[in-house]
């Protein structure tokens, strides 16, 4: 894989779009042990739909994201995370709209 595009070293696409996803992907109240998306990092887009928290914003970042987009990030709910998360690949058309919307190369 191009260097460029090693996601621990990026990020960009967590700090793009609005994360949003069906609400059964997150954790139920009945059951915070389940491995759905944890609920607290979660917020309301319509009365079906949630979203990563802080993404559902002008400059969307992820509550989730740990460290500096472009330079050492993680997930700290990687197994956990929506399938918006798990759709998006190094390289296609999302990747690299989020690399340029940070000025990072495509
Ligand atoms: S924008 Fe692309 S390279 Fe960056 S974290 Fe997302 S998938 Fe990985
Ligand atoms: S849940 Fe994880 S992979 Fe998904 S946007 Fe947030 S930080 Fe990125």
């Amino acid at each position: 894989m191009d260097p460029a595009f090693d996601c621990q070293r990026c990020g960009a696409c967590c700090a793009s779009f609005r994360v949003s996803f069906y609400w059964t992907e997150a954790q139920g109240e009945h059951d915070p042990r389940s491995l759905g998306v944890p609920a607290a990092l979660t917020e309301p887009v319509s009365p079906h739909l949630l979203c990563m928290q802080g993404t559902h914003a002008r400059q969307p970042h992820c509550a989730a994201l740990q460290g500096r987009v472009g330079e050492s990030v993680g997930c700290t709910i990687y197994a956990q995370r929506p399938s918006p998360c798990r759709e998006v690949m190094p390289g296609d058309a999302q990747c690299l709209k989020a690399r340029a919307r940070h000025g990072l190369p495509t």
